[in-house]
């Protein structure tokens, strides 16, 4: 892994570099947005010039799972308006790109100046993002730096029901069966003449050449049918 990131032209350890006062084997390069992909991914220019595709470490904002794919727009907008235009600071881990060649990177809205959980939650956009429920934590090794924070920021989202915490919580919407029982009251067979309620397991056999439907208890039974001995309707 370390071998093909030296063979790639361009290698960011020759980017103009800063670091941590505390710890000076981490690479952190400045650089301006240019471009919002999504919540978790941004074209920076960096200082040399030189641009490139930065995925954030740690975060996953959502996008895949319909339930939650409102929240992967609202990350993108969200991210949008925070970062577009704006000077970060990336500080990168132990692997520095991913497979598809993007730049890895925790993005500081300002130069950190230390690694501390405070700090973390004042000035990262990463973590941002999940304490305001844009983002699940998503750990890949060895990029493992701040993930026991991250984690710990998921949890305080989550109780809180922030953002996508708070749609998985809420009842999935009515579905269409359920719709139809509040407009169809009753079910009736009209080969048997036996007539149900349409959550009835009985109903839900009828074949539908035989399906009748009723509004009222009183219709099935002037049309001459029987209520179903099951689910007394
Ligand atoms: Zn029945």
């Amino acid at each position: 892994m370390k071998g093909q990131i030296e063979n790639k032209p361009g290698v960011v350890e020759k980017s103009p570099v800063t670091a941590l006062p505390e710890d000076k084997g981490t690479p952190v390069l400045k650089a301006t947005v240019i471009y919002i992909v999504d919540g978790d991914t941004i074209h920076v220019r960096l200082e040399n010039g030189r641009k490139e595709k930065v995925r954030f470490i740690g975060v996953d904002t959502p996008e895949s799972t319909r339930i939650v794919e409102l929240y992967g727009k609202e990350a993108a907008a969200y991210t949008r308006k925070e970062l577009t235009d704006r000077t970060v600071y990336l500080e990168l881990d132990v692997a520095q790109r991913d497979k598809y060649g993007r730049l890895l990177a925790y993005v500081w809205l300002m130069p950190p100046r230390e690694n501390s959980k405070t700090e973390v939650r004042k000035a990262m956009f990463n973590a941002t993002l999940l304490l305001i429920g844009l983002a699940q934590v998503m750990t890949v090794p060895p990029n493992v730096k701040y993930a026991d924070i991250f984690v710990e920021f998921q949890k305080e989202a989550r109780e809180a029901e922030k953002g996508l915490w708070g749609t998985i919580k809420t009842p999935a919407p009515v579905s269409i069966s359920n719709k139809a029982s509040t407009e169809t009251k009753y079910i009736g067979n009209s080969n048997s003449k036996k007539f149900h309620r349409p959550d009835c397991q009985w109903a839900q056999k009828i074949a539908p050449r035989n399906r009748v439907e009723f509004g009222k208890r009183e219709e099935a039974i002037k049309a001459g049918y029987q209520p179903c001995k099951t689910c007394k309707p």
